[in-house]
């Protein structure tokens, strides 16, 4: 089910040109009423559930109602990011909460090392075997594959 604003939560990311969800939709679904300063999803059913507005929101403002095969009602699932790591926060429908923190870089945040380090050749992009194979199987070749 579609992202939805808790309107009490969302300060229109503080008048600034874009607000942070507008920035992350890869859907272009996130407008801001201006006069409000509210933000809210303007195509609920064009929505992916991708979460990306509920983990970027600096207010947690952003909610996506799960399918209840995984939050039945009466519970909720909610992520809170920092530079280096996101909590999720799961609240039971018995009232139990549990809150699981994972890393979410191996570089610092605004770096990224896209080939992974490994190392690629012009004359590879012809080959059948995957980037960055078999070095990274720990293999010395691929198995019934001869170059
Ligand atoms: S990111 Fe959060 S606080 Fe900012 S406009 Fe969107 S819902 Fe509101
Ligand atoms: S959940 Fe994803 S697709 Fe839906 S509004 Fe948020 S960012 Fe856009």
């Amino acid at each position: 089910m579609p992202s939805f604003v808790n309107p009490a939560k969302c300060d229109g990311c503080k008048a600034l040109d874009k607000t942070a969800c507008q920035y992350i939709c890869p859907n272009d679904l996130m407008v801001l009423n201006k006069e409000l300063m509210k933000a809210y999803n303007q195509e609920p059913e064009m929505c992916w559930e991708c979460y990306n507005c509920v983990k970027i929101c600096p207010t947690q403002a952003v909610e996506v109602r799960g399918y209840a095969d995984f939050v039945p009602m009466g519970a909720s699932v909610s992520p809170m990011r920092s530079t280096e790591d996101i909590m999720w926060t799961i609240k039971f429908r018995n009232g139990q909460i549990k809150r699981f923190k994972f890393p979410i870089r191996t570089t610092p945040e605004g770096s990224a090392v896209p080939d992974g380090g490994w190392k690629t050749a012009t004359e590879d992009l012809s080959s059948p075997v995957l980037f960055s194979e078999p070095e990274s199987l720990g293999l010395p070749g691929v198995i019934g594959f001869k170059k």
